[in-house]
């Protein structure tokens, strides 16, 4: 009997075994024209680091070498998302290659501005499950705080980018977090909230500290995560002063948004040693994306460099439907196979779950390979990864 699966496992492993593409080195910062004299301290320095971001074209071009597709993106400036990349990145991309992973994710090509029939604003519907402001309740259990609309880099394939970006209008005021806050009191059910953005690790210590300290003094809230890529786009805003300030709220969890293992660098490592260190674990949160991640061999080198930085591969998104998308999305097939890849084949640890987020507000659905044959009375027949049978008797 001929076996779709087995030949499907003989493909991958040709796959697996192929090299990852040679891709250029980091470059040592002084290598780069606009940041030769830049002293280190001020390099390691977060703060100048924000300051210092690529925020246009001019400064992008002394960079790298635009393409005809990023000029175009780059004109564009009303109504996109915001332009920002740490000097710190901009040392990770291949300044040649249109196609390095790193670039794609951080700067604006035309086919940004193209909307595909079925893409949304707001596509998981936050905006409507929001009871207070700056807050989403979903799931019974837990809540999502959006805690500011600013992030370190703008992800070009960012999701919640109808709120986020570098406009000025942000809400800055003291008593800007009290209704949420007063609802998830008011709310003896959630015993998880869930800290996201804009990124909160670009807030400073003490306004994340007022925030994780009231959410703390909640007796039936049981744990606190953060949802950052700080630790990816900014690791040097990890300083012991913030380990130190998170360590005192433990429980706290984190979770990363890490997209390919060329983000995974000796400075990125360092700033999740201190996570780790101050008793944080460690989760991460890939997209999936066209042309960057959607190769099972580039997936099996992330999840296992995750592990050995100490980062528990979590979840693998389906690319939104987010407006301006489209030239990121790959078919489900795609990441069905990249779990049909990992699950067996690795270590479990380093199997992520794949899920779509219900576009409409649905929440997270997990997708991935089936692996029950047949199911009757009493009895289900199924298949390993190697594709071999199996009948179980309950
Ligand atoms: C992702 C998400 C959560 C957390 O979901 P988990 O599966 O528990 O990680 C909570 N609320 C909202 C609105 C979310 O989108």
């Amino acid at each position: 009997m001929s076996n779709p699966t087995l030949t499907e496992n003989q493909k991958t492993q040709a796959e697996i075994a192929a090299p990852v593409r040679s891709t250029r080195r980091q470059r040592d910062y002084q290598q780069i024209s606009l940041y030769k004299d830049v002293n280190p301290l001020d390099w390691e320095d977060w703060h100048w680091q924000l300051k210092h971001r690529i925020r246009s074209k001019d400064e992008l071009s002394q960079i790298i070498k635009l393409t005809a597709e990023e000029e175009k993106g780059l004109e564009k400036d009303k109504g996109r998302l915001s332009l920002a990349i740490t000097p710190y990145w901009a040392t990770l991309i291949d300044p040649e290659d249109p196609t390095c992973p790193i670039r794609r994710q951080a700067v604006p090509v035309a086919a940004e501005s193209v909307v595909a029939p079925h893409e949304m604003v707001d596509p998981c519907a936050e905006d409507r499950d929001s009871p207070a402001p700056h807050l989403v309740h979903r799931y019974p259990d837990r809540v999502l705080l959006l805690a500011t609309d600013h992030c370190a880099m703008y992800c070009r394939h960012c999701t919640r980018r109808r709120l986020v970006g570098e406009h000025e209008k942000e809400d800055n005021s003291a008593g800007k977090f009290d209704a949420a806050i007063e609802y998830i009191k008011s709310n003896k059910k959630v015993r998880d909230v869930l800290i996201s953005g804009g990124d909160p690790l670009t807030l400073e210590d003490d306004v994340l500290e007022s925030l994780v300290s009231r959410i703390r003094e909640i007796s039936h809230v049981e744990f606190l995560r953060i949802g950052t890529r700080v630790p990816v786009t900014l690791p040097q805003r990890i300083t012991e002063g913030l380990a130190n300030m998170l360590k005192k709220y433990s429980p706290i969890w984190m979770s990363i948004h890490f997209n390919h293992p060329k983000e995974i660098t000796k400075r990125c490592k360092l700033a999740c040693d201190m996570l780790s260190e101050a008793g944080i674990p460690l989760g991460s949160q890939s997209v999936l994306l066209k042309g960057i991640n959607d190769r099972p061999y580039i997936m099996k080198k992330l999840v296992h460099e995750l592990l050995q930085i100490r980062v528990r591969p979590y979840y693998i998104y389906q690319c939104d439907p987010v407006r301006g998308t489209q030239h990121f999305r790959t078919p489900v097939a795609v990441g069905i196979n990249i779990i049909e890849k990992l699950r067996g084949h690795t270590s479990g640890y380093a199997v992520p779950t794949y899920v779509i987020d219900g576009p409409g507000g649905g929440g997270k659905i997990p997708i991935g390979p089936n692996y029950i044959l047949s199911q009757a009375k009493g009895k289900y027949v199924l298949r390993n990864y190697k594709g071999k049978i199996y009948t179980y008797l309950e």
